[in-house]
């Protein structure tokens, strides 16, 4: 069994619908994870916004516009009259449910996290139906029934694996499944999600717990590429990653994978290739654990970085000094990317800034503290054994102009990190591919 997981351009219109029920079908007995539709998620961001903000006529047209388009697609989709009225009445009890939450007095992060979880389960509905129509023996596994995150917002593997093999027992007849990514259930029994982009997370998180062949994540693009394909011309697709290159690059910012989808699937050692729905036949990217030695294979940027320098003369480096500081970080939760030390200071980087001015203010303890803002993390990733020569002068010397704040390396055997400013991101990142892959 494999888990097949489209995102939103590929389930984008009834057209892309038709092209994904032909790679479904065209498969064996396979879990299929579906996003929303393209746009929907940030439509539906956008009501919550208007909602918070009691701005009623902007949610009501906003919800209008998006019924309309959803009208069209079951216009354009099936053939069969029961497949029409059968998701007119899904997608009108949908709406409905939007319009009774702007009905209500107030507004609250359960409504909100209710209220991003329909495009899922529309998207879902509407491809059930449409391979129901074709005939098909497909069954719905409601991802609010076996999704689960833990006290801490990390999925729960273990409830997980319990009550999907569940499901897939009960339903053991089906041609295949049907799923939505992104949602799950928390601790506390509420509607929520794995934040944005975390449909790739719900395959893989799938795909680990089933023990599944392979988990494919079909998107936009023929696979992972050596730079960020929005800021570079030229990028080319890498065709082999290993699952620690792969988990890199996802947490420093290549949006083709949620930052810690791969995690799941390097844990349960179980491939996973990136796929083009626009062109199956493409080769795309595999992620697996089998290392390549001596190249570097693709960089990444991660932006709203702030680096946090604290210094100090007598107390820093003395044993204990990093633990106090990294208690001050521990206790708002908030976790640190990059690290640097020198006998006089310590830099270091976070990109969740909700706690900055108490952090901030808690570190003047044991010294001065100052903040850069508006920093990016740039990541290079390949074949970084130490005992390789050559590679770090080969990155130097793409930044040669490039004031550049942190360098990391030796944290693992996969990455060199750069902090630079937001505004030389794009120098960066172009004169990485020139000296590097060109
Ligand atoms: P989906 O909706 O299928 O989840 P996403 O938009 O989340 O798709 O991810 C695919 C997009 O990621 C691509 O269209 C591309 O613009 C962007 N992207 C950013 N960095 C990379 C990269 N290194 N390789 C491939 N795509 C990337
Ligand atoms: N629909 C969600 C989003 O847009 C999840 C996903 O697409 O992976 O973020
Ligand atoms: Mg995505």
């Amino acid at each position: 069994m494999k888990v097949l997981k489209f995102g939103g351009t590929s389930v984008g219109s009834a057209k892309r619908f038709k092209e994904v029920a032909r790679i479904v079908t065209s498969g064996g007995k396979d879990i299929v994870v579906l996003s929303a539709m393209s746009g929907t998620t940030n439509t539906l961001v956008e009501i919550s916004g208007y909602l918070y903000n009691h701005n009623l006529d902007g949610a009501r047209d906003t919800i209008a516009s998006l019924h309309t388009q959803y009208n069209c697609v079951i216009k354009e989709l099936f053939e069969k009259k029961e497949s029409i009225q059968k998701a007119q009445a899904y997608i009108d009890g949908v709406f409905q449910l939007l319009a009774d939450i702007t009905r209500e007095s107030s507004f609250t992060e359960v409504q909100e996290r209710i209220i991003l979880s329909q495009g899922e389960l529309m998207s879902t509905f509407l491809m059930t139906t449409y391979l129901q129509e074709l005939g098909f023996h497909v069954r719905l596994l409601p991802a609010l029934s076996f999704m689960r995150t833990d006290a801490q917002g990390e999925p729960d593997m273990e409830s997980i694996k319990v009550s999907l093999d569940q499901l897939l027992e009960k339903e053991r007849g089906a041609d295949f499944y049907v799923t939505q990514g992104y949602i799950c259930m928390n601790a506390r029994d509420e509607v929520d999600n794995l934040k944005r982009g975390g449909s790739d997370y719900s395959a893989c998180i799938i795909g680990a717990v089933t023990g599944a062949e392979e988990i494919q994540i079909w998107t936009d693009i023929d696979g992972m590429h050596n730079n960020d394909p929005r800021v570079v011309e030229n990028t080319s697709a890498v065709r082999h990653l290993h699952f620690d290159e792969a988990a890199e690059l996802a947490y420093f910012g290549a949006k083709i994978l949620h930052p810690t989808c791969i995690l799941p699937a390097r844990y349960a050692n179980i491939p996973v290739r990136l796929l083009n729905t626009m062109e199956p036949s493409a080769p795309g990217t595999l992620i697996d654990s089998v290392p390549d030695s001596g190249v570097i294979k693709a960089v990444a940027a991660k932006d709203n970085i702030v680096a946090i320098k604290i210094k100090s003369s007598r107390m820093l480096l003395a044993y204990g000094f990093l633990r106090k500081v990294f208690e001050i970080f521990e206790s708002y939760r908030t976790s640190i990317d990059m690290i640097c030390t020198s006998e006089v200071g310590v830099s270091l980087t976070i990109d969740d800034t909700r706690y900055l001015g108490e952090i901030v203010h808690d570190l003047k303890k044991y010294g001065t503290v100052s903040v850069d803002l508006d920093m990016c993390i740039v990541c290079i990733v390949g074949d970084m054994d130490w005992a390789n020569c050559g590679f770090e002068s080969k990155v130097m010397n793409a930044v040669k102009d490039i004031p550049v704040r942190m360098v990391s390396y030796g944290g693992s055997n996969y990455n060199i990190s750069l902090l630079v400013r937001e505004e030389d991101k794009e120098a960066t990142l172009r004169s990485l591919s020139k000296n590097l892959f060109e």
